[in-house]
């Protein structure tokens, strides 16, 4: 057995590993690099792996920096099935060709601007792209061994970070390799926790919070955060715009939203879902309760529906997008992508950051180099579009809401093994987290070995 860290390695981007046994070469993963400008370009190098001799592809779950590279990978030759639960595959569907939209629109830009003076710049991929992709997957549910060629076998387990999240559990040549793709929370609303794992011989586990523990005092991860500060900047008659990932997070945002409502801890304000990427979101979030824990189904059972507040737009047309710019009433604005780096926020942002009444509330990781980062970590101005903007809003930046847990949880989730991995790969952290991961867990779990892969760094198992 042999296995190829061809991304997440020191980044929390562009996830991809290759597994090969029994004559097999199999993709866990095929994500998008995304943030700094020497990862990004990556994505347009030749792949380390021919994407012709790759025979099939696991996903762990449909966010784009582990799904986001599918559409270029079949572009380039790839026809073998792609893998993924039942949701999983549902979410691909809205996500990879609003993936491709972005490429498609970003392409125009940039030969608008004429920032490409010798030759047209191209979208890294198409819509045709997005669909031939899609084309190609195949649902697997939850547990269900699935052989995928005599001798290697594979089942997926619940991983509690998104809907449809699964840990890919390998057997082969008599031994057990599990990928944790992103680790999800315990006690979170909406989702399922983690399916816990007594044994691997080989993990490869998630550090995106390897040196940070999200913060105790934001209550009900993040809950009691995000009342302050709706009831702040309403009162000073401001709105509180939310980049957020559509899928997950917003979903999380409104079923917050509407316990503050019901418990009287916010004012009913109105409150936009602008993205329609997330609209769809919601749908198969609703439609998918065999993923949803006992509290949705108790609510769903007593006739609410617990994904929606009492004054809620769901917004799907660039006309109705640009309708809320009128809107100068203290609200909520909910749209996508969460780091800001495109989509309708930023509009938003455009519209919202000079004004020193309106928030701007950042509910999930900012990666290195993205504008929400930079936001985050106090920017005066911010660069849009080549123009320079003030930032007078208040920038929050709210941990709590997390889908990853942090370095405390995964130590949990560890607990549970009764012994040690053969060999556990760190991934999926920035340089400083995944070191802090390393360290934690030497000090919980002595003598476990550890390794941090370097980008294509391969190993036999
Ligand atoms: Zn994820």
């Amino acid at each position: 057995m042999r296995l190829t860290f061809l991304g997440a390695t020191e980044t929390v981007t562009g996830s991809k590993f290759l597994f090969e046994s029994a004559g097999k070469r199999i993709l866990i993963d095929c994500g998008l690099f995304q943030g700094l400008k020497d990862l990004r370009l990556r994505n347009w190098q030749d792949p380390p792996v021919d994407p012709r001799s790759v025979d099939a592809i696991i996903l762990t779950h449909a966010h784009i920096d582990h799904t986001g590279y599918l559409p270029r990978f079949v572009r380039q030759g790839f026809r073998g099935p792609i893998y993924g639960t039942p949701a999983t595959i549902d979410l691909l569907r809205i996500l990879l060709p609003d993936s491709a939209h972005l490429q498609e629109e970003e392409a125009r830009f940039r030969n608008k601007t004429r920032r490409t003076r010798h030759e047209e710049a191209l979208p890294l991929y198409t819509t045709e792209d997005a669909d031939a992709a899609l084309r190609l997957t195949q649902a697997v549910p939850y547990r269900t061994p699935f052989t995928v060629a005599p001798g290697l076998q594979y089942d997926l387990l619940p991983a509690g970070h998104i809907l449809g999240s699964a840990f890919v559990r390998f057997q082969a040549e008599s031994k057990t390799v599990l990928f944790t793709g992103d680790i999800g929370r315990f006690d979170t609303p909406v989702i399922k926790d983690p399916e816990t794992v007594e044994s691997a011989d080989y993990l490869i586990l998630e550090s995106t919070y390897g040196n940070r523990l999200h913060k105790e005092q934001e209550g009900h991860h993040g809950k009691l955060a995000l009342r302050d500060i709706i009831v702040e900047t309403a009162k000073r008659g401001g709105t509180v715009l939310i980049p957020s990932f559509a899928v997950g997070r917003a979903q999380e945002i409104l079923y917050y939203m509407r316990e503050l409502e019901e418990e009287g801890e916010i004012p009913t304000l109105p409150v936009y879902v602008d993205s329609p990427m997330a609209v769809d979101a919601f749908e198969i979030y609703r439609d998918h309760a065999e993923e949803h824990d006992l509290e949705m189904n108790r609510l769903k059972a007593n006739g609410t529906n617990p994904l929606v507040t009492k004054n809620v737009t769901f917004v799907r047309t660039v006309q109705d997008s640009k309708a809320i710019n009128d809107h100068h009433f203290p609200c909520v604005i909910i749209s996508a992508n969460g780091m800001a780096t495109g989509g309708r926020i930023v509009h938003h942002l455009m519209n919202r950051l000079p004004d020193g009444r309106n928030s701007v509330v950042f509910v999930g990781f900012q990666a290195a180099g993205t504008r929400g980062r930079y936001l985050v970590e106090g920017a005066r101005t911010v660069r849009i579009y080549g123009l320079d903007y003030p930032v007078r809003a208040e920038i929050r930046s709210i941990q709590g809401f997390s889908a990853h847990g942090d370095y405390g949880e995964i130590l949990r989730w560890l607990q549970s093994f009764k012994s040690a991995p053969r060999k556990t790969f760190l991934v999926h952290g920035e340089p400083r987290a995944i070191t802090g991961m390393k360290e934690h867990i030497q000090n919980t779990h002595p003598g476990w070995d550890i390794t941090i892969p370097r980008y294509t760094e391969a190993f036999e198992l």
